[in-house]
């Protein structure tokens, strides 16, 4: 008889949306929470700016951010889920307080307010200046020790779903740091395994952040969508020969005035959005920068905020100014050298309003999922409000049927393979260098075709061995999401949102 671990719900990550998700079950759930690499990794904790929320109710306000949102997202938006996370955000922002965490306030103790691109207001709440994934992450860890309900594992990375014979969910195997699978069976699934950025050769994310809950959702069936949807950050600290995690100047340093310039030393943002300028969304940024690189023949652009005080900016910015000063730039003297990068997938896993996925007992949440927020393009800010909004709802609907989780199946699969040493490093390289050849900002047929070419014949190949070993499945899951996001970019013609097609 194999090993296996039992829990009521099993959440795969410990980023904002599966430890909120958590957070928000009942206390008499018991929980496990599995996770690929250390609790404290992953997008949630390098995120900067902050979370777009009006906390008061103002109905103006709220139809405002809700405008805000679709206008980002080129209408593309499921219009009920963005109604669902403009008019929730007061609510669970309040939870989170509530929870331990703490937002930045002025003197007066009101929280303070910040602008991004595509808003019309300041609406952004932040914390730590421009560390607020660090500081709400950490806040949230602090709790978690109060809940004795919740077992953390580590060094866990999820691999398969395993489904009862009409298909229902009823476990996962993981695959540990020694390359041996655990079994865990449970009655729920939530996956909030977060992003995909280390697919691209340069990504704001983490490199391990390569889509694994999507590429597992995919092999067990469940229907993924809008998948052509990466955004691209505009203002990535440019280091020129730098490969994998790229440093982001968040776009709040535009919000408090900072202008975008070409080589040549000219502002050119009117040329491209002449009443929203740097506040433009992202895509229409990010596109703009791209044309500029082209005809400046350079590879990247300046953000330019000396008209702010050293004093200022130390303050309000204090872990990207002391980045840039580590890298000979004083961001009160001298321009910041940036370039668009990959940081953030609007599409995933289909959800519902609930979370719920095509799989009966699968949940999704946070930015593996598409509940449809985002439409084609994302709005600065509403993905760390998506993971509450949305893992609260995941979390209701769990708790409304807390009565029938104590039925298990407890049913093994065929073993997958066996452990090797390979480490598959060139596919890794070669499948980073095509999605950034091909599969950029803008796409065209032709290249779109090839990186198909070159990503597939690595994806038969690695379906043919079968080995038991986290760089085996960190591969084919490379594989199988690049392949996901070339096929979507090939099937929709049209430019729109972050998705630019030039033929
Ligand atoms: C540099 C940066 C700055 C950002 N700034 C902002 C911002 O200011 N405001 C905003 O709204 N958004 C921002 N974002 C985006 C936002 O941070 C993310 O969209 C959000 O944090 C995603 O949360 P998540 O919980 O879905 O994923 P993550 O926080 O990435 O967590 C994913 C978790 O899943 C685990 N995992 C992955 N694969 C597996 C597996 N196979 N098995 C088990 N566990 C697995 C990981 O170890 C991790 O714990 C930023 C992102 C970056 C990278």
């Amino acid at each position: 008889m194999k090993n296996y671990r039992e829990f009521d719900v099993v959440i795969l990550g410990g980023g904002l949306a599966g430890m909120y998700t958590a957070m928000n079950l009942d206390r008499e759930l018991k929980i496990g929470m599995f996770i690929k690499d250390k609790i404290d990794k992953g997008s949630s904790n390098l995120a900067q700016g902050g979370i777009a929320a009006e906390i008061k109710f103002d109905e103006a306000k709220i139809k405002e951010h809700y405008e805000d949102t679709l206008r980002a997202g080129s209408n593309l938006n499921n219009k009920e889920a963005v109604e669902i996370l403009v008019n929730e955000a007061g609510e669970n922002i309040r939870n989170l307080v509530s929870m331990g965490v703490n937002f930045d306030k002025d003197q007066n103790g009101e929280f303070i307010k910040t602008l991004e691109g595509g808003h019309r207001s300041r609406r952004i709440l932040h914390a730590g200046g421009d560390a607020t994934g660090e500081s709400v992450m950490r806040d949230l860890r602090e709790s978690l020790k109060k809940y004795t309900n919740i077992d953390v594992f580590e060094d866990e990375m999820a691999i398969q779903i395993i489904t009862d014979d009409n298909n229902k969910a009823i476990g996962l195997v993981c695959i540990n740091n020694n390359n041996e699978p655990d079994y865990v069976f449970t009655n729920k699934i939530v996956i909030a395994t977060g992003g995909c950025g280390g697919v691209y050769k340069n990504s704001t994310n983490e490199k391990f952040a390569v889509g694994d809950g999507i590429a597992l959702a995919y092999r067990a069936g469940i229907k993924i969508e809008n998948m052509e949807f990466v955004q691209f950050h505009p203002t990535g600290l440019y280091e020129p020969e730098k490969r994998g995690r790229v440093f982001l100047i968040s776009e709040a340093v535009r919000g408090e005035g900072a202008i975008l310039r070409n080589i040549e030393g000219q502002r050119f943002m009117d040329k491209y959005d002449k009443e929203r300028m740097e506040l433009a969304p992202r895509d229409v940024v990010s596109q703009a920068i791209k044309r500029e690189m082209f005809d400046t023949w350079s590879d990247h652009v300046y953000l330019d905020i000396r008209h702010k005080t050293k004093d200022f900016l130390m303050h309000r910015f204090p872990t990207i100014y002391e980045k840039c000063m580590s890298i000979g730039v004083d961001m009160s003297k001298d321009l910041i050298p940036v370039t668009p990068i990959e940081h953030f997938l609007c599409g995933g896993i289909a959800s519902d309003l609930c979370g719920h996925t095509s799989m009966e007992g699968v949940y999704a949440v946070g930015e593996c999922a598409n509940t449809g927020v985002h439409g084609a393009n994302r709005l600065a800010s509403n993905s760390l409000l998506e993971c509450l909004v949305f893992g609260k709802r995941v979390a209701d609907d769990i708790n409304a049927s807390k009565e029938e989780l104590s039925k298990r199946t407890i049913k093994f699969p065929p073993v997958i393979g066996e452990p090797r040493k390979f480490n598959f490093k060139s596919i890794r390289v070669e499948i980073r260098d095509t999605m950034d050849k091909y599969v950029q900002i803008v796409r065209t047929e032709e290249g779109l075709n090839l990186a198909k070419k070159i990503i597939e014949r690595h994806y038969k190949n690695l379906k043919k061995i079968n080995v038991m070993s986290r760089y085996y499945f960190e591969t084919l899951n490379m594989a199988t999401v690049a392949l996901i996001i070339i096929d979507a970019a090939l099937s929709r013609n049209e430019s729109i949102g972050c998705h630019c097609r030039l033929n």
